[in-house]
């Protein structure tokens, strides 16, 4: 019977593991004492594993993941997931969470099935090279070498290197004769001027992010929520235009707090809220939340205590345009341990996109993150490791 490794035991190795058991004798290499440590820590615990949109206009770069989603999509992706006994339940924006509402028992559950399959999981088990020498490769690690007919490699990214984040991966296939394309962090918080960011701490709002180039056009928006926090702005619409925010100068955050309103409406309302409301600082109260009221009139100069009934037009008109467009300088972002992507890894475009075999190496696949893809928040990043994760581990079938 031929032989499979996986290298790496995180979303798209599980899958892969689990795909190429099919008809392999396959082995899992995972640095970490545990597989899946990032998984079990997706979706704020409770695991937001697909997308029913998810197609290649969530995703970045190019038409590349078309061919994996094609044959394995959201559709198939909780089918299968059904089949090992792992149920999911929709959410808002066709978004899917584990029905136990539990990260953890995603990896359980993988874990069972691979043993069920007789798969190897060598946990606690660094790879440290792989070589390809007469049809076969040979796949060094810390414990010794072993041979095999196929390599896939699901090392993931640099992305929060506490769950296991790093580069390796892309050194394996750069070893191989590879090209990577420089890793930056993506869906990542974005630090900003933080002069009333620090103030506001802590407060969410739902709006719309959108970055600014440096010219003063926009460059992505997205909606959802933005939190507040002491050194910037985070929350899954900034995250989305993060993946932006490194190696640029001179961008700008603009966060619309009334995304379905227009600015004239706004300011009516506002007119409205001076008969209603004591002091300036309280105009949005019972529309936003009451610190977020304060510091919009301090942003547009207007001291918080004066007399709502004393406000003018040009006052409301300047508060709605605030709430409409309050903007922040970007300085940067939090980097990669707080990234739960990045933009770059191996350029796909040495990889056959139907079956993830390399073109330069026969036998060698690749995925999940650290190939040169990256999705948009709210399960696509999932998606690509169960989609890729299953086409790789089918081995060029
Ligand atoms: C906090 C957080 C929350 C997230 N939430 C979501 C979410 O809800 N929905 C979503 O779609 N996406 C989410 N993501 C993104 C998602 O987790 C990743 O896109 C996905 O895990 C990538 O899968 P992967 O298999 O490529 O990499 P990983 O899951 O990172 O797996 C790679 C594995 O390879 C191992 N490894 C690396 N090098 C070696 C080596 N040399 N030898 C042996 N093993 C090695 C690592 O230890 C790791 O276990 C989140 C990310 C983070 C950080």
């Amino acid at each position: 019977m031929k032989k499979a490794a996986v290298i790496g035991g995180g979303a798209s190795g599980l899958m892969a593991a689990l795909s190429a058991s099919e008809l392999y004798r396959t082995v899992v290499f995972e640095k970490n004492e545990r597989t899946g440590r990032k998984l079990a820590q997706t979706g704020n615990g409770r695991c937001n594993l697909t997308n029913e949109a998810a197609g290649p206009g969530h995703y970045y770069g190019n038409d590349f993941v078309e061919g994996a989603l094609m044959r394995f999509g959201p559709e198939d992706t909780l089918r299968y997931m059904e089949g090992i006994g792992l149920l999911a339940r929709r959410e808002y924006g066709g978004r899917y969470y584990s029905f136990s509402g539990q990260a953890g028992s995603v990896v359980d559950a993988l874990r069972f099935a691979l043993e069920k399959k007789g798969v190897e999981l060598r946990t606690g088990t660094r790879v440290t090279g792989v070589e390809k020498k007469e049809d076969r490769f040979t796949v060094r690690s810390e414990k010794g070498e072993e041979r095999f007919d196929y390599v896939i490699i699901c090392c993931g990214s640099m992305a929060a290197e506490k769950l296991g984040g790093c580069s390796d991966g892309l050194d394996i296939l750069r070893s191989l004769g590879h090209r990577v394309i420089k890793p930056v962090p993506a869906l990542v918080p974005v630090m900003t001027d933080n002069t009333y960011t620090k103030m506001l701490r802590g407060v969410r709002v739902q709006g719309k992010a959108t970055l600014m180039g440096e010219d003063g056009t926009p460059v992505r928006a997205a909606l959802g929520d933005i939190l507040f926090t002491d050194y910037g702005i985070s929350g899954p619409a900034v995250m989305d235009v993060s993946r932006f925010c490194t190696g640029h100068k001179g961008l700008r955050i603009e966060t619309d707090m009334f995304p379905d309103m227009d600015e004239a409406d706004l300011e009516e309302l506002l007119k409205k809220m001076t008969g209603l409301r004591e002091t300036a600082g309280e105009l949005f109260t019972g529309l936003l939340n009451n610190k977020l009221s304060v510091i919009l009139a301090k942003y547009c100069g207007i001291e918080p205590g004066r007399k709502a009934a004393e406000l003018s037009s040009k006052d409301a008109l300047k508060l709605a345009h605030a709430a409409k467009n309050m903007s922040f300088d970007v300085k940067g972002t939090t980097g990669f341990p707080n990234a739960q992507t990045v933009r770059g890894g191996a350029l796909t475009g040495q990889f056959d996109q139907n079956t993830l075999e390399s073109l330069i190496v026969k036998g060698l696949f690749a995925a999940g993150e650290v190939l040169d893809v990256d999705g948009e928040c709210g399960g696509f990043n999932l998606q690509w490791a169960w989609s890729s994760g299953y086409v790789a581990g089918r081995c060029g079938r």
